[in-house]
């Protein structure tokens, strides 16, 4: 049976033990012959082996492979968007992860054919900084978390007229101001303009 003492919560940084009496176990480093936290969280000691470990407290929720996510863009780079992340899995997350999505047309998605694709531009989809998308989650290569928006539920959830500020409806191929009638090519969900996204769109802006 392990015999385990448990120490009060911990900052990172905090100094914990010394190498002499303590190796350094999971969530710990070693400076100068410290044992110090590398996160918050609880430690404990295990005095069977003589090492000393930290439980991390509420580790952020890290995307996976086939996870769902919505988040506003906040970059263009060529022929990339990135997307900071609000929600995995329609849960929200604080951890402000970005994930990156190419714009060019997939030759692989056979399963999407609507109005859009024949109006798009050489083969690109057409975003906007500031447009809410869903994406999901089809590869995490090089410490990256790439996004797929090729189906027909992917794309813009909502974003609004760029001309005038107001509400924009799904048309085939885009968006249309219900106000001064711009029309924007985009690759639009499905469900575009649900409520709860409106609300999403507000709070970019007040960087939560
Ligand atoms: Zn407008």
């Amino acid at each position: 049976m392990k015999k385990v003492h448990e120490i009060n919560r911990v900052t990172p940084g905090v100094l914990l033990s010394v190498i002499e009496e303590f190796d350094a176990g999971k969530n710990t480093y070693v400076d100068e012959g410290d044992v110090r936290s590398s996160v918050i969280g609880g430690s404990a000691i295990d005095f069977s082996d003589r090492i000393l470990n930290v439980e991390q407290k509420n580790p952020p929720m890290i995307p996976k492979i086939g996870d769902v996510v919505v988040g506003y863009i906040d970059m263009l780079f060529g022929n990339m968007i990135s997307v900071r992340i609000l929600y995995i899995n329609e849960k929200f997350s604080k951890s402000g992860f970005s994930a990156i999505a190419s714009t060019r047309i997939s030759n692989a998605s056979s399963n999407y054919n609507s109005n859009w694709r024949d109006r798009s531009y050489k083969g690109k989809y057409i975003f906007k900084v500031g447009d809410i998308i869903r994406g999901k989650v089809y590869s995490l290569l090089n410490s990256s978390i790439h996004l797929t928006l090729d189906e027909k539920d992917l794309g813009v959830v909502y974003t609004i007229c760029f001309s005038c500020g107001h509400e924009f409806t799904k048309v085939p191929g885009g968006l249309k101001c219900n106000f001064c009638g711009n029309f924007e090519e985009r690759k639009v969900s499905t469900d575009f303009g649900k409520e709860s996204f409106t609300a999403l769109y507000d709070k970019q802006f007040l960087k939560l």
